[in-house]
């Protein structure tokens, strides 16, 4: 079939590519860089294989870039290899590095099967129809895209935060409702948006095993004063990846995700960790959870956050060098139930360096893989893209259903940089840290004693 779009009027053309202005002319050049910069990022990347955290720290290291900017080339260059005619008409020097991310981002939820025509409707859009016509700003560009896609795939159509927000139910308030009508007792019937009502479930818990007592004589405790909660909530930041409060389950919106980053008050960059001893450090607890997600045996769907840390390979008691090491490498998450399963012998299991682990069983012989889920997981490119993919589409479920795609939507209060941000809050927190670009992960304390580490209760037995 003929891709090729309409030849322009011979005189059409953006003004900005005009070779008689030096100044143009070098800003065309440094636009078609960003082109090539981007297509040699994805170029060699193995989508299937090749895990994120992987690639960009490597060109991140090769470029000087921060490794969100060198993501945000290989999503360019992913683009420009899936969208030959688009690649044609933008690569001409003519749209600035912004005008790119905005347009890779933009595209990233359209079917394959919408793909010809959103690029059809596209370049038709993003071809100049006059002489020294002004190439249009980021965030028009970003309308217009919204237009074209949701034109052919309504679902891929990109969302913006400032309407997501205004479109989304708005959580329900905490809510006390107080009854002493009855002459012997009173009654309180207490209502808790789903983030507070963990945070009030894990404060009562903590004092109810302090102080060895029921969670009503905590709560009476608490309100008298005798006992202080004593908890630490990891909150996860990473790059990419929206932010997640670990034992919440689901994934903040960008609103809870900045008022719950306001409350951090330990700032802790994730990654590799290990210590001497049995006892993993808070730092090794917070990459492992962060990184399990669940308790890792087949099929089972607790909660890291409740989970026992388990050395893989046995710690050794007696001479700890013979024995396995405490590290991230060496821990994962189990659930009491699995991890007694696991010690009984019934179960051997390895772990590889991408997080990924092979049970076996020594009754049947069977074995079984498993990957981790945690925010905190090395991820493929592949794995990456069909997250983005069903994040957009389900939003727009969400949010429009069906009947309703044909109201008006505005965009107009997203600030260019949201726009660019590669995630909810995806720079928020390595901004200033020691290690840019590394998985984040902040504790959020109860505000009492800023950078404590972790209860008791949470500790490993393995
Ligand atoms: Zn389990």
């Amino acid at each position: 079939m003929d891709r090729k779009p309409k030849l322009c009027a011979p005189s059409a053309g953006w003004r900005m590519l005009d070779p008689s202005d030096p100044v143009s002319r070098q800003a065309a050049t440094i636009n078609r860089q960003h082109v090539e910069l981007a297509r040699m990022c994805a170029g060699a990347i193995d989508v299937e294989k090749d895990t994120v955290m992987d690639v960009s720290s490597r060109l991140s290291a090769r470029t000087g870039l921060s490794e969100s900017r060198v993501l945000a080339y290989c999503d360019i260059g992913f683009m420009l290899r899936d969208y030959p005619l688009l690649a044609d008409c933008i690569g001409q020097g003519g749209f600035s590095l912004q005008h790119l991310t905005t347009i890779a981002n933009d595209l990233a939820a359209v079917s394959e099967e919408c793909r010809e025509r959103v690029e059809k409707g596209v370049v038709q859009e993003l071809t100049p129809r006059r002489a020294n016509q002004a190439v249009p700003g980021v965030r028009t560009v970003h309308r217009t895209m919204q237009r074209v896609v949701e034109q052919h795939d309504r679902k891929g159509r990109p969302t913006d935060e400032e309407e997501v927000k205004k479109r989304r139910p708005k959580a329900p308030k905490p809510e006390l409702k107080i009854d002493d009508r009855p002459s012997d007792r009173t009654e309180y019937h207490l209502e808790l948006p789903k983030l507070e009502a963990l945070e009030f479930t894990r404060a009562l818990e903590n004092v109810a095993v302090k102080e060895e007592c029921s969670h009503v004589e905590a709560l009476l405790k608490i309100v008298r004063g005798e006992a202080r909660p004593d908890i630490t909530l990891n909150l996860y930041a990473p790059k990419d990846n929206p932010t997640r409060l670990h034992g919440a389950g689901v994934d903040l919106e960008p609103e809870a995700a900045r008022e719950w980053l306001e409350r951090v008050t330990h700032i802790r960059h994730v990654g590799y960790a290990e210590t001497e001893g049995y006892v993993p450090t808070a730092a090794i607890r917070a990459a492992v959870v962060g990184r399990d997600g669940t308790c890792r045996f087949p099929g089972c769907t607790i909660e890291a956050e409740d989970c026992q840390l388990d050395h893989i390979a046995r710690y050794n008691h007696e001479d700890p060098s013979k024995g396995g090491p405490t590290n991230t490498a060496n821990l994962h998450c189990l659930c009491s139930k699995h991890h007694r399963l696991k010690t009984s012998g019934q179960w051997n299991v390895a772990m590889y360096p991408d997080g990924s682990q092979l049970w076996s069983s020594y009754g049947d012989g069977h074995t079984l893989v498993t990957e981790p889920n945690g925010v905190l997981r090395r991820e493929t490119f592949e794995k990456r893209a069909e997250r983005r993919v069903r994040r957009v589409r389900d939003l727009n479920g969400e949010l429009f259903g069906d009947g309703m795609f044909g109201d008006e939507v505005s965009g107009d209060a997203l600030s260019e940089d949201e726009m660019f941000a590669d995630g909810p809050m995806g720079d928020a927190l390595s901004e200033d840290g020691p290690h840019e670009g590394e998985p984040s992960g902040a504790a959020v304390n109860n505000g009492k004693r800023p950078g404590v580490g972790f209860g008791d209760e949470q500790l490993a037995a393995g």
